[in-house]
């Protein structure tokens, strides 16, 4: 591996501190403290991993108790006071009042609640009792767990669904029948005369780009899987979500990792990239991301990866301790990877 990169000027009348020109492109956006950052801001940029950081003694000191410093493998050095004059320019870190950050609550599968810009959205609603449809390969009936909450807890305060495709495991008969019919519903286009057939009444396909309660969505290309298995799979799409003061999010949906999904990524650097990881296979092609593509897409990018769709079908291939496994042995750390639990809430903010 090559040489930590490390922090290499620190000017208190800047309030800021400077890094090296050799630290790559993806990291330097998270390592310009301004003296008004909140420290969980500071500490939730992901790409602190495996750098030293070489700071006044109270913020060393701040950094070094905090947990997700010390899990990313950063190096904290105290500048000595005697080198900059850090008295006569304290550092202080006070939270920045206002908003709460974004919430990402996982539930099962693809199925999410996200807490964005005030308002409440369903991704993906898959609310199948388990054991209660077909196996895909026979090795067991899906879903294969159950609900992490009960599906009213679910339902509660939505206010936006959006339905990637109609795949059972992203919308199912239950989720059909639940989910009320007048909520605004987000669908690909050609999809939504079988969801109007469901009994909803506010479909609207997602072209291109819409603006809903002051949050953007644009559509986003997916390919589920690559070659023939795509004919059968049928169309998906992916979306990305903007809004102001929240993280920019995208949401790949049931896509392998191929051109058009980098180039999302290239293009719009998001904060947060959604990725559904968990291998599944059909007839043996790779019709969602494996390990492999998601670290890739670590890699490729300086935000924050959630995996999710994982360990709830009988056709994944890769478990949340496989892709944590394949995650280390490459270097990628716990806080530029998040894989949440069933029914864990993620608190996610802008960097
Ligand atoms: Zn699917």
């Amino acid at each position: 591996m090559a040489a930590a990169p490390s922090i290499t000027s620190y000017s208190p009348t800047l309030d800021r501190v400077d890094i090296g020109a050799h630290i790559p492109d993806f990291l330097t956006r998270h390592f310009t403290l301004e003296q008004s950052c909140p420290p969980d801001l500071i500490v939730a940029g992901i790409s602190w991993a495996r750098v030293t950081v070489v700071c006044c003694s109270p913020l060393a000191a701040y950094l070094s108790r905090c947990a997700e410093v010390r899990a990313s493998g950063t190096t904290v050095r105290p500048i000595s006071p005697l080198i900059f004059p850090l008295r006569s320019h304290p550092i202080t870190h006070k939270p920045v009042p206002g908003t709460p950050p974004m919430k990402l609550q996982l539930f099962r599968n693809a199925t999410l609640k996200l807490d964005y810009a005030g308002h409440t959205m369903l991704i993906d609603p898959y609310l199948a009792t388990k054991h209660s449809l077909p196996s895909f390969t026979g090795r067991s009936p899906n879903p294969m767990v159950e609900l992490p909450v009960g599906i009213d807890e679910i339902l509660d305060g939505v206010e936006l669904v959006i339905v990637s495709h109609l795949h059972q495991d992203h919308f199912d008969a239950v989720a059909k029948e639940r989910v009320p019919k007048h909520l605004p519903l987000f669908c690909q286009p050609g999809d939504e005369g079988k969801i109007r057939e469901a009994g909803f009444t506010n479909v609207t396909p997602l072209n291109e780009r819409t603006e809903w309660n002051g949050i953007t969505l644009t559509r986003r290309d997916g390919s589920h899987g690559l070659g023939p298995v795509v004919e059968l799979m049928g169309p998906v799409i992916g979306f990305s979500l903007e809004a102001e003061g929240e993280p920019s999010v995208y949401w790949a949906g049931d896509t392998v990792l191929y051109p058009p999904v980098e180039k999302t990524i290239r293009d719009t650097k998001p904060d947060i990239v959604v990725t559904h990881s968990c291998g599944a296979r059909w007839n043996g092609d790779l019709i969602v991301m494996d390990a492999d593509e998601t670290i890739a897409v670590c890699e490729s990018f300086g935000g924050t990866v959630v995996a999710t769709h994982m360990e709830a079908l009988d056709h994944a291939t890769v478990t949340r301790a496989d892709l944590r496994r394949a995650a280390e042995a490459r270097g990628v750390p716990a806080s530029k990877l998040l894989i949440p639990a069933d029914g864990e809430t993620l608190e996610l903010r802008r960097p």
